[in-house]
């Protein structure tokens, strides 16, 4: 990049230096410039993923339960204990899940689920390595709220919490819960949840015990712009420290049925937030689309903004479509012809973003 002012000049050019701080961040997240923005997210993106290559995971989210005591004020997902509809998922159900994710040529599953308090640690260990006995699979599980969860009902630290999840068969952490690490805004949409500085803490521990985890952003609430860049930047202090972050997501806010007014972000925002992501977060190597948010369309449009993965093709998912938004799944084939047809090259990752096969 070149060695300029990181200000906007000459119509939509953009010039920046190697790193962009706050106050550049911010300039650019207020500027009217989308494409201007957009071409230097799309320079980032090449310069991390030359090969023009577009990765998706085929994988399932399984929500073991819906019971949660967090009762954020975004969630249209959680149910009261002993509320119509609350449930635990048996084994039998969630071995049944991971089965047809199989079938599928999945090679993950995301388990993630409420604040449960009739749930305790033996629960989740058993789980997983039950499920390493039997299938041959990435799990991907537990947001840091949960994991304090576990930890403080079972009154043993984050870090030995974390050692024996991984001990069990935990092979990475989802960045679930960080919605705007801002606690000025946690207060108004998730006041009992945990604050910016433990889900950050959670996540170092993650990464110090030698597992990778992604982390997330889910905007259009009660956010402001400069709270946006506030995450971006102690995401990227963390990752400077620990390296452990494979992947930042985010999205936007889906209001239906839940206890929050959206304060009204529409495509070019979505697609300026993440652009302006990819070009803070230049020590993250990949960047997901959020096509179950935004929509298979608007995941396209992603691809020439910064995003350099569409995440998951998810044959299950509950959280999202309770607020009201159902885009049509996207299957492997689906998925490969989006990809394709935006002009990338499809293929297919694990966890780690290692290339399981390339579609040509
Ligand atoms: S977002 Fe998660 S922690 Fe918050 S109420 Fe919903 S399930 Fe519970």
């Amino acid at each position: 990049m070149a060695d300029k002012k990181n200000t906007l000049s000459g119509g939509d050019e953009i010039k920046l230096k190697s790193r962009i701080n706050k106050e550049e961040a911010l300039s650019m997240l207020k500027s009217e410039s989308l494409l201007g923005i957009g071409r230097i997210a799309d320079g980032v993106r090449k310069s991390k993923h030359s090969e023009n290559t577009v990765t998706f995971i085929i994988d399932r989210n399984i929500n073991y339960t819906n019971v949660c005591v967090s009762e954020c004020r975004f969630c249209a997902f959680y149910k009261k204990k002993g509320a119509a509809g609350a449930y635990i998922l048996s084994k039998k159900e969630i071995f049944d899940k991971i089965k047809e994710t199989k079938d599928l040529s999945g090679t993950q599953i995301l388990l993630q689920g409420g604040l449960n308090p009739d749930i305790g640690i033996g629960y989740y260990l058993d789980l997983l390595s039950e499920i390493k006995e039997k299938f041959d699979i990435h799990i991907h599980a537990f947001s840091p709220p949960e994991i304090i969860y576990m930890a403080d009902a079972n009154g043993i630290t984050v870090k030995e919490t974390v050692r024996l999840l991984k001990e069990a068969g935990l092979g990475s952490v989802p960045g679930g819960g960080a919605e705007i690490l801002v606690d000025r805004v946690r207060k108004k949409i998730s006041p009992n949840k945990i604050d910016s500085e433990k889900w950050l803490g959670v996540m170092e521990e993650v990464h110090r015990a030698g597992l990778n985890s992604s982390a997330t952003m889910m905007f259009g609430t009660v956010e402001t712009d400069e709270d946006i860049i506030d995450h971006l930047v102690k995401l990227r202090r963390l990752q400077d420290r620990t390296g452990g972050f494979k992947a930042f997501i985010p999205w936007s806010f889906q209001s239906k049925n839940t206890a929050l007014n959206p304060r009204g972000v529409y495509g070019h925002y979505y697609l300026k937030v993440l652009a302006i992501s990819r070009i803070v977060l230049d020590n993250f190597d990949n960047i997901q689309a959020s096509w179950v948010t935004q929509g298979a369309k608007m995941g396209q449009v992603a691809l020439s903004f910064g995003a350099n993965d569409m995440g998951s093709t998810m044959l299950e998912e509950n959280v999202v479509k309770a607020a009201g938004t159902s885009n049509n799944a996207v299957d492997e084939k689906t998925m490969v012809k989006l990809i394709k047809d935006a002009g990338f090259i499809p293929a297919q990752r694990a966890n780690n973003y290692e290339i399981i096969k390339f579609y040509k």
